[in-house]
C-alpha cells in the first residue's frame, strides 16, 4: 500500500462518522499524491501527512443563553485551530444548526490550503455552533454570541487565532462577539474580522468573497480563450458570496439569472435585481417568495433546480454537496463552460469528476472564494497598521491575490503534467507552501 492510501485508511478509521471531513481529506490526498511520491521517504520519516490530517488543537464548549420567553437553551460551541505552520489559525465561525464537529474540520482543513493559495501568512481554522440565528430576535442573538465569546475568547487573540463570518455569521453576529471580546479581555485588538467599519472593518471585505469569485471566473475564461461579458451565469445560494458573486457579474457585463436560499429559487430571465435581493436578503432577511412578488420577471419555484437552467458559467454560492452528479449533467447536456465554486465543497466528488471528464472549466473554492479570507488578512494589516485603506485599494489588492491564484494553480497543475486540472493544481500549490513550513519547523 502507498503512503497516501495508509494515511487515507488511519483517517477513515479515526473518523469513521465525519463524511464530510473524510470528503475534503481524500480530495487533497489523491491530487497531492505525485508531490508525495517524489518525497514519499522524508514525508514518511516525519508523518508528514499524518500531522497534516489532524488538528492541532480542537475545542468544544456548552454554550448556554436565555431565550426571549426566560428558557434557557443549551448549544455546542467548537473552534478547530488546525495547522500554523504559515501563520496564525485563521477562518470563519459558521451558526447553522447541521454544524458538528466533522463540518468544522472539513472546513478547517480546506482553510489551510486556502490560505496558503493567498500568499498571505495565516494557519487554517473554523469553528461554530449548531445554534440557528434565523428566526431569533436580535437580542437572542446577542445572547448567544455574548455566551459563545465567554468560552472563546481564551482561545484566541489577534496573533494567535483570528476567526470571521461564515454562514449564519455576518456582521450583527460579529459585531456582539467583538464587543464580548473587548469587555472581557480589555483590550481593542483585531481578534476578529469582517467587522463593522466605525470599528476596525475593511472596506470591500463585505464584498470580497463574491468579487473575488468572479475576478478569479474573469481571469480563468480569459486565459482560456473567453471572455466573461455577455455569459449566462447560474448562481445557487442568496448569501453574502452569492449576492456580491451576483453583483460583480453584472459589473463585468454577465448576466446571473438565479438565486436560492434553504427553500427554493428564483429564475429570472431578465437578470436578477441585486438591490431588490439585498433588500429581501440582507434588511428584510425574509425568503425569495418576497423577491418573487416584487418583481413580474422572476418565477419562484420550491425545493432545489438552479443547475437544470441553462447558463454559460455555474456558481455554487450556497453550501457543502450542493452540486450532485445529476446536476453536473445537466450542467453538461446545457453546455456549461466554466463552474466556479463560490462556497465551500459546493459539489461531490464524483460531480467533479463528470465536469472535468466533459472538458468543463472547474476551480475548487479553496481557490475561487479565497478572497473573503484574503481581505480579511488585508483587514488584519490595516488593524496592525491602525490605518483603514480606501474601497479601490482593497478591491485592487484583491483582484491582484485573484489574479494570482488563477496563475499558481495553473502552474501548479502544469507542473505536474495536469495542465487545467485546477482542483490538483490548487491542492497541490496550497499544500507545497504548508509541507515546506511544517518540515522547517521540526516535531510539532
Ligand atoms: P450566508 O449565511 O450569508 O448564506 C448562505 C446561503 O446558502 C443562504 O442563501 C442560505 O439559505 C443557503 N444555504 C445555507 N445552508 C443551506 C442548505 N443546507 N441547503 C440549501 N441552502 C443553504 O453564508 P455565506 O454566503 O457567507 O456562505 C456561503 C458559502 O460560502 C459557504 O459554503 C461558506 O463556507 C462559503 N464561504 C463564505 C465566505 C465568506 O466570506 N462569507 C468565504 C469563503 C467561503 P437561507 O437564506 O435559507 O439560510
Amino acid at each position: 500500500m502507498g503512503y497516501v492510501e495508509e494515511v487515507f485508511e488511519k483517517v477513515k478509521q479515526k473518523n469513521a462518522s465525519e463524511p464530510e471531513f473524510l470528503q475534503a481529506v481524500e480530495e487533497v490526498l489523491e491530487t497531492i499524491r505525485p508531490v508525495v511520491e517524489k518525497n514519499e521517504e522524508l514525508y514518511r520519516r516525519e508523518a508528514l501527512l499524518e500531522r497534516l490530517v489532524e488538528p492541532e488543537r480542537q475545542i468544544k464548549f456548552r454554550v448556554p443563553w436565555v431565550d426571549d420567553k426566560g428558557q434557557t437553551q443549551v448549544n455546542t460551541g467548537y473552534r478547530i485551530q488546525f495547522n500554523s505552520a504559515i501563520g496564525p489559525y485563521k477562518g470563519g465561525l459558521r451558526f447553522h444548526p447541521s454544524v458538528y464537529v466533522g463540518i468544522i474540520k472539513f472546513l478547517g482543513f480546506e482553510q489551510i490550503f486556502k490560505n496558503s493559495l493567498t500568499g498571505l501568512p495565516i494557519g487554517g481554522g473554523k469553528g461554530g455552533s449548531d445554534f440557528d440565528p434565523k428566526g431569533k430576535s436580535d437580542r437572542e442573538v446577542m445572547a448567544f454570541c455574548q455566551s459563545f465569546m465567554t468560552e472563546l475568547c481564551k482561545y484566541i487573540g489577534q496573533d494567535e487565532d483570528v476567526p470571521a463570518g461564515d454562514i449564519g455569521v455576518g456582521g450583527r453576529e460579529i459585531g456582539y462577539l467583538f464587543g464580548q471580546y473587548k469587555r472581557i479581555k480589555t483590550s481593542y485588538e483585531g481578534v476578529l474580522t469582517g467587522k463593522g467599519l466605525t470599528y476596525g472593518g475593511s472596506l470591500a471585505r463585505t464584498e470580497a468573497t463574491g468579487y473575488g469569485v468572479l475576478f478569479l471566473t474573469e481571469e480563468l475564461l480569459k486565459c482560456n480563450g473567453n471572455d466573461i461579458k455577455g455569459k449566462t451565469v447560474a448562481v445557487s445560494g442568496s448569501g453574502n458570496v452569492a449576492i456580491y458573486a451576483i453583483q460583480k457579474a453584472q459589473q463585468l457585463g454577465a448576466k446571473p439569472v438565479t438565486c436560492s436560499d434553504s427553500t427554493g429559487w428564483i429564475y429570472d430571465p431578465e437578470g436578477i435585481d441585486v438591490a431588490l435581493l439585498k433588500e429581501v436578503k440582507e434588511v428584510k432577511r425574509a425568503r425569495l417568495t418576497e423577491y418573487a412578488a416584487a418583481r413580474k420577471s422572476a418565477e419562484y419555484h420550491e425545493g432545489k433546480g438552479v443547475w437544470s437552467i441553462k447558463c454559460d458559467v455555474a456558481l455554487p454560492c450556497a453550501t457543502q454537496n450542493e452540486l450532485l452528479i445529476d446536476d453536473a449533467k445537466a450542467l453538461v447536456a446545457n453546455g456549461v463552460i466554466a463552474v466556479v465554486e463560490g462556497a465551500n465543497m459546493p459539489t461531490s466528488l464524483d460531480a467533479t469528476k463528470y465536469l472535468q471528464d466533459n472538458g468543463v472549466l472547474f476551480v475548487p473554492g479553496k481557490a475561487s472564494n479565497a478572497g473573503g479570507v484574503a481581505t480579511s488578512a488585508l483587514e488584519m494589516t490595516q488593524n496592525s497598521e491602525r490605518l483603514s485603506w480606501s474601497f479601490e485599494e482593497v478591491e485592487s489588492k484583491l483582484q491582484n491575490i485573484m489574479v494570482n491564484i488563477y496563475h499558481n494553480i495553473d502552474d501548479a497543475a502544469k507542473r505536474y503534467d495536469m495542465e487545467g486540472n485546477y482542483v490538483a493544481g490548487a491542492n497541490i500549490a496550497g499544500f507545497e507552501k504548508v509541507a515546506d513550513a511544517m518540515l522547517a519547523q521540526g516535531i510539532v
